[in-house]
């Protein structure tokens, strides 16, 4: 484990995007609010909204309006589309970090976007061809990358055909690999990356879920093995509205908490974040699934090492 204080973690809270697309609407005021407020804490990277058509995800209404009261920070906001016509709305509305999504599953893309893989991959470089002349930073989410409900086995090979096929329709993109439904374990991402190896891209995150328990385990062996970029949601929120069983994201406090203890600096005010969490309580009306919000920050264990 690099503990020598050289590691750094770059983590992207998609609370306001992936934590609140599954459950009731909330308000564009209410989810700028949100995105600000983990700004404040510290995140250097917000998923912030998702410019898909709102009969298809009405709790993403609006996104325009989150936009337009996302101030210029040294916070980069990033939204989802989900075609050219969403990249298009995007750029309009002064989006600049776009995230786009193919599901190493087809199954599950069917479900999900009502293409099949190929046909979303056809869409990746639509998407390119509106985006990358105006300079936006691209992120190509492979969903299902380690399993999915509607399919029995993925293989490893075929995540890697997807992410080569990813980047040749959008060339300089990023990879953030994600476990959509939460089948993930150490071993399963080991294989996929054993895989990737020797492939051409170096920026490799992942987009953990925690339905059986799985997503700090993953995060921690990912992060041995070099993967420096994670997904996460405060308060453990989030899900996909198309995957039937899909647990909440990796939360971000548990993993801030476990990388600080470990010495690696994540830039994130963990405090401020369970407050973040806190609210999400009534914002959503229920309570969050992240165990650290539950508990509260670790009590000192040593001197040398004060969870400040
Ligand atoms: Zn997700």
């Amino acid at each position: 484990m690099m503990t020598d204080g050289t590691a750094t973690v770059t983590i992207r809270d998609v609370t306001p995007r992936d934590g609140l697309q599954a459950g009731t609407p909330v308000s564009s005021a209410a989810r700028a609010e949100l995105a600000i407020a983990l700004a404040d804490a510290g995140l250097a990277h917000v998923e912030a909204a998702s410019f898909v058509s709102a009969k298809a995800v009405p709790t993403m209404a609006g996104a325009d309006e989150v936009f337009g009261l996302l101030p210029e920070c040294d916070t980069a906001w990033w939204a989802l589309v989900p075609n050219a016509r969403g990249a298009e709305a995007a750029l309009a509305a002064g989006v600049r970090n776009i995230t786009v999504t193919v599901s190493a599953s087809t199954a599950y893309s069917e479900k999900n976007v009502r293409r099949s893989t190929a046909e979303a991959l056809a869409g990746l470089a639509e998407i390119a061809a509106v985006s990358q002349p105006a300079g936006a930073d691209l992120d190509v989410v492979v969903s299902c990358a380690f399993g999915s409900p509607f399919d029995d086995v993925i293989s490893p090979s075929p995540v890697i055909d997807v992410v080569d096929a990813a980047l040749r329709a959008m060339p300089g993109a990023r990879i953030t690999l994600a476990d959509t439904t939460g089948t993930a374990t150490p071993r399963r991402i080991a294989a996929v990356f054993a895989e990737l190896a020797g492939e051409a891209h170096t920026d490799l995150g992942l987009h953990l879920h925690d339905t059986r328990g799985t997503a700090l385990a993953n995060a921690l062996w990912a992060f041995e093995h070099g993967v420096h970029r994670f997904d996460t949601a405060t308060g453990g929120l989030g899900g996909s509205p198309f995957a039937p069983g899909a647990g909440g994201n990796l939360a971000t406090e548990d993993l801030v908490l476990v990388l600080e203890d470990l010495g690696i600096p994540t830039g994130i005010d963990l405090d401020a974040i369970l407050r973040i969490a806190d609210s999400l309580s009534s914002l959503v009306g229920h309570s969050v699934p992240s165990r650290t919000a539950a508990a509260g920050p670790l009590p000192f264990f040593d001197s040398q090492r004060p969870l400040a």
